[in-house]
């Protein structure tokens, strides 16, 4: 596939500047936005909320849900190209887009992302090429498939097939009894229960793949997650055995080639303890955008996973992203905006401002709620020692998690 490039400012054939139309309006979404405004694009996102992080810094907002007919036609009028921020836009409403607009990336492809299933069958069909698997599991969408389901897997965790993120809609389970009565809270949809892995560590993998097949990528980080959220995210040379890093990143490429994928992709990977010095690596999941593992790149990097998302989508050149500081990020979450006794309170930006590499990127949102995403802090430094020592200052000054 090509894509002729669609260069920032030029009048298109309307007579307006060159536009990107982004399906979803929240931070993925904002910081998409802020990438594509820096190169000098006009942006329009679709997202119901008035609200919502991207529609308030975007020149369009269109306000309607992600399958409303009269909005996908207003966003595909207004923009050149379209991207999405959420995989869990209907993959229908991307298709409808792809009619008349350049789209990634492309609906079938965000349609393997969103279904877990679908993904599974993905990465098996892969894993000669990938030389990964992912956990064993079993598919559950009968009560037949209940019953069959093989002791091996358990203890284990039961995931919607759809419509998860952030560890919701999963469930941990110890035993069969538990299984079935988990299977019922979750109203019976189709799932996936996997076996519970003994995790060593965590990692992720970000790549860029262009209309014409050529990909960059980032070196892998190395992430930790506190009650199934992202808490922090390791971004530095000694971060993860070399070897292992390379098998996650040559594994990603293949999975991205594979479906022809256009766009940036993540590619989550478990570290599990097989016996072995440096762990075993198995695939967990795919996300079809830029991902909060890869926030570190806007500070700790030339080039950040935005710009090759804007990059990619509009057929400009890939170039291969460059480290220049060892970073940690920190997630943060709405649970800081409350003090011990739950009432809210403003964090102590005065303090961590004043923390030399400290880059605070909050998203906009104005109410906090417990384990939502209000924002993150990245850290860079001359020295891997600087960062760390930069970043358990700050962890302390916040009471963030997950800083070991
Ligand atoms: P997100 O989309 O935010 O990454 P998610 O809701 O799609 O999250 P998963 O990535 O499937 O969820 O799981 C969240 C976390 O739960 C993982 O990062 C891991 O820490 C833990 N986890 C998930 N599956 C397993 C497993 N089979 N064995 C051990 N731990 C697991
Ligand atoms: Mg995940």
């Amino acid at each position: 596939m090509s894509q002729a490039p669609i260069f920032p400012g030029t009048a298109s054939p309307s007579g307006r500047p060159a536009t990107l139309g982004v399906m979803g309006g929240g931070q993925l979404g904002r910081m998409f936005v802020h990438a594509a405004q820096r190169l000098g694009y006009f942006t329009a996102v679709l997202d119901a909320d008035p609200q919502s992080p991207a529609g308030l810094v975007s020149h369009h907002h269109i306000q309607t849900g992600y399958s409303d007919a009269q909005g996908l036609a207003q966003l595909a009028d207004v923009s050149d190209a379209i991207t999405t921020e959420f995989e869990n836009v209907p993959a229908d409403a991307l298709q409808t887009l792809a009619g008349t607009r350049p789209v990634a990336p492309g609906a079938s492809v965000v349609a393997i992302a969103q279904n877990r299933i679908e993904e599974k069958s993905h990465f098996t069909a892969c894993a000669d090429v990938s030389g990964v698997t992912c956990a064993p599991y079993a598919v559950i969408q009968t009560e037949a498939d209940l019953k069959a389901v093989p002791a091996a897997l358990l203890p284990g965790i039961v995931k919607t097939a759809r419509m998860g993120y952030d560890g919701k809609g999963q469930v941990r389970v110890k035993n069969a009894a538990e299984l079935a009565a988990a299977w019922k809270d979750l109203k019976q949809v189709p799932c996936v229960l996997e076996k519970m892995m003994p995790l060593k560590d965590e990692l992720s993998v970000i790549v860029a793949r262009g209309w014409d097949g050529a990909m960059v990528g980032f070196a892998p980080q190395r992430n930790v997650h506190v009650d199934g959220i992202l808490a922090v995210t390791h971004a530095y040379e000694s971060n993860l055995p070399p070897e292992l890093a390379a098998r996650a990143q040559a594994a990603t490429r293949s999975i991205a080639s594979h479906i022809g994928y256009v766009g940036v992709l993540c590619v989550e990977f478990f570290v599990v303890d097989d016996g072995s010095a440096q762990g075993g690596l198995v695939v967990n999941e795919m996300a079809p955008r830029p991902h909060n593992s890869g926030h570190y790149t806007m500070d700790a990097c030339d080039v950040s996973q935005f710009d090759l998302q804007v990059h990619a989508m509009t057929g400009l050149p890939l170039p291969a992203p460059r480290q220049h500081s060892p970073s940690i990020m920190l997630n943060l979450l709405g649970d800081i905006w409350f003090d011990a006794q739950g009432q809210s309170r403003t964090p102590d930006w005065q303090a961590v401002l004043a923390l030399p590499g400290a880059h605070l990127h909050l998203y906009g949102k104005t109410e906090a709620r417990r384990g939502r995403k209000m924002g993150h802090l990245n850290i860079t430094g001359a020295t891997l020692a600087d960062v760390k020592a930069t970043a358990r200052r700050a962890a302390e000054l916040l009471n963030l998690p997950g800083l070991e």
